[in-house]
């Protein structure tokens, strides 16, 4: 007969014997748990701050002296650190190097003049987001004074900000050209304290033609701005419907010498609804027809 003592020794040995068995099956288990535990939790990224998006590879940052060399912009908007007068006290060249066109057979490039506006501007947007393209905003003084928010939306969103003048106002913008280009400085100046940076493109409102003569393009040479024109219109400064402006976009867009650098005029400013209502039609038209979007930079032809 066995003793007691053996009887509780085997007892207690077969349930040290269930306790390891349990404990290396239960091993697995709880090395898996672990595991989950470690793993961190998505959360949606924090949207880029001014700070990120300054030394973000989305935009290309001119340098202090941009040399002889091709300028790497890779399709991303241009700004510069500096500003006119910035540049002028430091001794440092206002001049860009001429960069290589850009050349593919079907390329476009979508521009917004008269922006920032609040109802308009994050409406085109939200489109641009969607249908993943980027585009151009020409932006003007007054609004920008007022619409702040706007700027550093498009800033962190990588389109390419243009300069479209102060005041927009054509009496005073167009007496000299030493007028013309004071407000493009000063849109600058407004343009720097909100993203830190400016662009080194602009656009005349109404268009050069009829605007400029020699003394414009020659200062503006000297001040180192890039006047942008268009060669499609959208046809949406009048009081044209979406079809009608998409339909004006689309037709002009089957000359085939314009194809591969099509400049398309828009406005995202005040009262231009029927534009943002055309952007979706015009945007899946021309990527069905296979056009590459980008935005506009040194890289981009003239438009004629
Ligand atoms: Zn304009």
């Amino acid at each position: 007969m066995k003793s007691p003592r053996f009887v509780f020794s085997r007892r207690a040995f077969a349930l040290s014997l269930f306790s390891a068995i349990l404990l290396c099956a239960a091993f697995p288990l709880i090395t898996w748990a672990i595991q989950l535990w470690d793993v961190p939790i998505a959360v949606d990224e924090p949207s880029p701050t001014l700070s990120q998006s300054n030394s973000s590879p989305a935009i290309f940052m001119l340098p202090e002296h941009p040399g002889d060399e091709p300028l790497a912009e890779e399709g991303r908007p241009l700004y510069d650190s500096y500003l006119t007068i910035e540049r002028l006290r430091a001794n440092l060249p206002l001049s860009l190097p001429t960069a290589q066109p850009y050349k593919a057979a079907k390329v476009v490039y979508l521009t917004f003049d008269d922006g920032p506006d609040p109802q308009n501007t994050p409406a085109v947007l939200d489109i641009l987001k969607k249908e993943q393209v980027k585009a151009t905003f020409f932006l003007v003084g007054t609004q920008i004074e007022k619409h702040p928010d706007l700027v550093k939306r498009l800033f962190a969103e990588g389109q390419a900000i243009g300069n479209h003048t102060y005041d927009h106002i054509y009496k005073s913008l167009y007496q000299s050209p030493q007028s013309y280009v004071a407000q493009l400085n000063h849109t600058d100046e407004l343009l720097k304290s909100i993203i830190l940076c400016r662009p080194r493109i602009s656009r005349a409102p109404g268009g050069s033609t009829g605007s400029f003569n020699k003394g414009y393009w020659e200062l503006l040479k000297q001040n180192g701005y890039i006047e942008v024109g268009w060669n499609v219109s959208s046809g949406d400064a009048s009081a044209a419907k979406a079809a009608a402006i998409e339909s004006n976009v689309l037709t002009q867009m089957k000359q085939t010498f314009l194809q591969s650098h099509a400049i398309v005029l828009m406005h995202d400013g005040p009262g231009h609804i029927e534009t943002v209502r055309a952007l979706p039609g015009i945007i899946q038209a021309l990527k069905a027809q296979g056009y590459e979007f980008r935005v506009v930079n040194t890289q981009t032809p003239a438009a004629w």
